[in-house]
């Protein structure tokens, strides 16, 4: 699994991350992820569990508990 996507020899680290997800043509954003994260690279590796427990939060679109503020770039 680590060093998927390149020959990258950095260290993955535990951290909480902000992930965003496209999902039916909207902008999903779940905060505090725990993921494994190449100091590195960037690259960024969810456990089995946690791709589970995002695609719930995803599928069952409960009101969130926030509301983010979304910009174009263009
Ligand atoms: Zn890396």
């Amino acid at each position: 699994m680590r060093g998927s996507i390149n020959d990258c020899v950095g260290e993955y680290e535990q951290r909480d991350i902000v992930h965003t997800v496209r999902y039916q043509g909207q902008v999903i954003v779940i905060d505090h992820v725990p993921a494994e994260v190449c100091t590195l690279c960037g690259d960024i590796l969810f456990k089995a569990e946690t791709v589970r427990r995002i695609e719930d939060i995803i599928r069952t679109r409960t009101a969130p508990s926030q509301l983010v503020p979304l910009y174009e770039y263009a």
